[in-house]
């Protein structure tokens, strides 16, 4: 049975990459059946120890409200638990090293959706580099041993922050949620 304390363990003591380090951010793993997926956490999320709470966890919170739930209605993890390397993107072996704590806490929270939010969180699960922002609002049936969830591809909020005009399908995600 996996259990949260448990997989935080482990993480807590893993050196299987360059990107490790004493600040590991393990998620806001709240029991929900949705689950949201980011990349990796940054300064903000570093300092206070969860995912999502700098600008691009303000651009996340907004989805989700318009979406109709609160941030506590939802669990939100990375792909990535730690960054000690400032603003850069985890090369795919770093995404590798950590996809068994993905998995272990994706096991544990069972979802029925699952929305990645850009390329290294859909790569974390579907593994594809296929070009994401071609893929954004495309959603996938995933099915592996005894869980089956579906999956949506949504753009990083950071993206959206960087791209003002750029408008995320919301809709979409909203209709995936129901
Ligand atoms: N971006 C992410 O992908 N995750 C975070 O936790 C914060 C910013």
């Amino acid at each position: 049975m996996l259990e949260e304390e448990g997989i935080n363990e482990r993480i807590r003591y893993c050196n299987a990459c360059a990107l490790s380090d004493s600040r590991r951010v393990y998620g806001d793993v709240n029991r929900s059946r949705i689950l949201f997926i980011g990349e990796a956490p940054g300064q903000d999320e570093r300092r206070i120890g969860l995912p999502f709470v700098g600008d691009a966890g303000q651009v996340l919170d907004s989805w989700i409200r318009e979406c109709g739930f609160t941030r506590k209605q939802v669990a939100i993890i990375n792909a990535v638990k730690c960054m000690k390397e400032k603003n850069r993107k985890p090369a795919i072996d770093e995404i590798d090293a950590c996809n068994i704590f993905l998995w272990d806490q994706i096991y544990m929270l069972k979802p029925s959706k699952i929305v990645v939010l850009g390329a290294s969180a859909m790569y974390s699960v579907l593994r594809t580099q296929m070009p994401v922002m071609e893929n954004v609002g495309r959603i996938f049936k995933v099915v592996r041993d005894d869980l089956e969830f579906e999956l949506l591809i949504m753009p990083h909020p950071a993206y959206c922050l960087r791209n003002l005009t750029y408008k995320p399908p919301i809709d979409i995600m909203k209709r995936f949620l129901k």
